[in-house]
């Protein structure tokens, strides 16, 4: 299963400080020899990866990453500061590549560095340039130039959740609610049918990644159409959130749409049945839906199930949700 999560950043390594024209002054000297300083370096840019981020969520809010520039150098003799680098940090397991795709780097271990860009030289002051013909030099060497890059970060994200329920339960729905990325799915040559995917960040966890698995059929444990490849899909996660469609009229007894997909997982073996697995009540935004919801909850609890409920629609719930979501993966600092 390789879902990839994707950024592209503008780096920029900084520009070299110029060297200075400068001449000595001493008192009683009319005119002193030259004293002018080199500039400093500018800073370079470097990736380092850090086992502390788990997704390329950041780099959604910020895109750009820029070194400092190299200080101009200064009279006596005085080299500029060199600029400072800029690190980019970046989570294990990230991919790197340039504009032509080309791999510069694959981050595999905590703390690994990757220096992409060098920094500009910097320039050197007239005091280089003196000489015994020409001992006061006017010139100094400007700073080289920083370089600039765009730079695709890939990383490979494995599903924490996986989203099962019904056609229309509003798996898709709860995803874009819950989420704050779409990666995108690398493996399925689906279009229409793609598993959907979000990373999810709640208060005080680390952020994960929830996947839908689309439309669970029925008889997809036999491998009729697309479900088998799904339900195979649902085998690495760590826990299934069931969405259950409160509204749905044609389910009289709101246990009997549940219970068709526990079948489903079942049947497939594998232990997908035995998945810790979380129950979620879809809709209550509809009257309809929210009348049912005491007679529903009390039908399930008689089963020993406490589903939580929701609206993936208006929002209602979902950051309880979250925070359920990530408690249950152990993942919440409590
Ligand atoms: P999926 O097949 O499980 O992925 O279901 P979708 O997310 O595509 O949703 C199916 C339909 O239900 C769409 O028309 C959604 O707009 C609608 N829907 C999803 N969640 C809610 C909800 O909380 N309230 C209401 N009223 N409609 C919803
Ligand atoms: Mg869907």
């Amino acid at each position: 299963m390789k879902f990839v999560d994707e950024a592209s950043i503008r780096v920029k390594s900084g520009d070299g400080g110029s060297g200075c024209v400068s001449f000595r002054r001493e008192k009683y000297v009319p005119k002193g020899g030259p004293d002018g300083g080199d500039g400093g370096k500018g800073g370079d840019v470097v990736f380092v990866a850090d086992p502390s981020i788990q997704t390329l969520l950041d780099f959604r809010y910020q895109r750009h990453f820029k070194a400092h520039r190299g200080e101009h150098g200064r009279g006596k003799d005085q080299t500029g500061r060199s600029g400072e680098d800029c690190l980019i940090l970046v989570p294990v397991g990230s991919v790197i590549y340039d504009e032509s795709e080309n791999l510069l780097h694959d981050f595999k271990k905590p703390g690994e560095r990757f220096l992409f860009l060098t920094g500009g030289r910097g320039g050197k002051g007239n005091a280089h340039f003196a000489t015994a013909v020409h001992r006061t030099p006017r010139f100094s060497q400007p700073g080289e130039a920083g370089s600039e890059a765009w730079v695709r970060i890939e990383l490979k994200l494995m599903a924490d959740v996986g989203i099962v329920g019904k056609p229309n339960a509003g798996k898709s729905t709860l995803i874009s609610r819950l989420s704050a990325a779409k990666p995108k799915i690398a493996d399925y040559p689906f279009t229409t049918l793609e598993p959907k995917l979000g990373v999810v960040t709640a208060q005080d966890s680390d952020p994960f990644v929830v996947a839908e698995v689309p439309g669970l059929i029925e008889d997809a444990h036999l491998g009729v159409g697309l479900g088998l490849k799904f339900l195979r899909h649902l085998e690495r996660t760590s826990l299934l959130l069931h969405l259950i469609d409160l509204s749905d009229p044609e389910a009289e007894d709101p246990w009997v749409p549940y219970q068709s997909v526990r079948n489903e997982l079942r049947e497939y073996g594998r232990s997908l049945n035995l998945k810790p697995e979380i129950v979620v009540f879809n809709k209550i935004d509809v009257p309809e839906a929210r009348n049912r919801l005491p007679e529903a909850q009390k039908r399930y609890n008689r089963e020993g199930v406490s589903p939580v409920a929701v609206s993936a629609s208006t929002g209602e719930g979902i950051d309880d949700l979250k925070i359920l979501l990530a408690r249950k993966l152990n993942k919440h600092e409590d």
